[in-house]
Parts: C-alpha cells; sequence; structure tokens
C-alpha cells in the first residue's frame, strides 16, 4: 500500500504518514520495506498505521532501535578518537620538547 492509500485508510494526511515513517528513520522506498518482523508486525506498514492510532512506539521498532544504539556507539567512537587525537598531540610536543632538550645538552 502507498503512503497515500495509508493516509487514505487511517484519515490522516500524506505528511502525518510521512511523518511517522521519517521518525522511524525511514526516508527512502527500500527503508520502508525492511518488513524484518521484529516489531510483531508482518511490513512496516502494518507498524505505522499501529503507530499512527497510538498502539506501538518508534521505539518498539527493532531497526529504528539499532540505529540509535550505533549513533550513541559512533558519538562514543568520536569522543575517543578525540581524546586519543589530544594525547597524540601531547606525546608528540613532548617529544620535541625532549629532543630540543637532549639537543642543546649534546652541543655543550
Ligand atoms: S521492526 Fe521496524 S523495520 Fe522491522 S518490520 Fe517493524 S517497523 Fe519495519
Amino acid at each position: 500500500m502507498s503512503s497515500k492509500k495509508l493516509a487514505d485508510a487511517l484519515k490522516m494526511s500524506d505528511e502525518e504518514i510521512e511523518s511517522i515513517y521519517k521518525d522511524l528513520l525511514k526516508s527512502t522506498e527500500e527503508d520502508k520495506q525492511v518488513n524484518c518482523r521484529a516489531c510483531g508486525y508482518d511490513t512496516c506498514e502494518q507498524m505505522v498505521a499501529a503507530i499512527a492510532i497510538e498502539m506501538k512506539t518508534k521505539e518498539d521498532c527493532a531497526r529504528y532501535r539499532k540505529i540509535q544504539d550505533m549513533i550513541v556507539l559512533f558519538d562514543g567512537l568520536q569522543a575517543n578518537l578525540q581524546i586519543m587525537v589530544k594525547n597524540l598531540e601531547t606525546t608528540v610536543e613532548a617529544y620535541a620538547v625532549i629532543s630540543r632538550i637532549l639537543q642543546e645538552k649534546a652541543e655543550n
């Protein structure tokens, strides 16, 4: 069923249906037809209908939760990477200072 037919069936606007798909992080037709059944429905479209009538929430979609988990994971990785870069910069600075001191000692 197209978003328009679903919207008609639920007596909602196309925009309201698209908004639910967007909340579920589904923007392409492929996204809208994952149909993995992890939410208990046979299709993503049925899940959208369940969300529309407030029987389910976006958090009940396994794919949505997985994407959210990955976002949290990537945020953590990014934070760790920034710390590693900072530590590397500090190490390089320290190496430069030590090299200079050793060179000065060698010259004296
Ligand atoms: S869990 Fe999410 S991706 Fe899987 S069928 Fe349900 S709505 Fe679609």
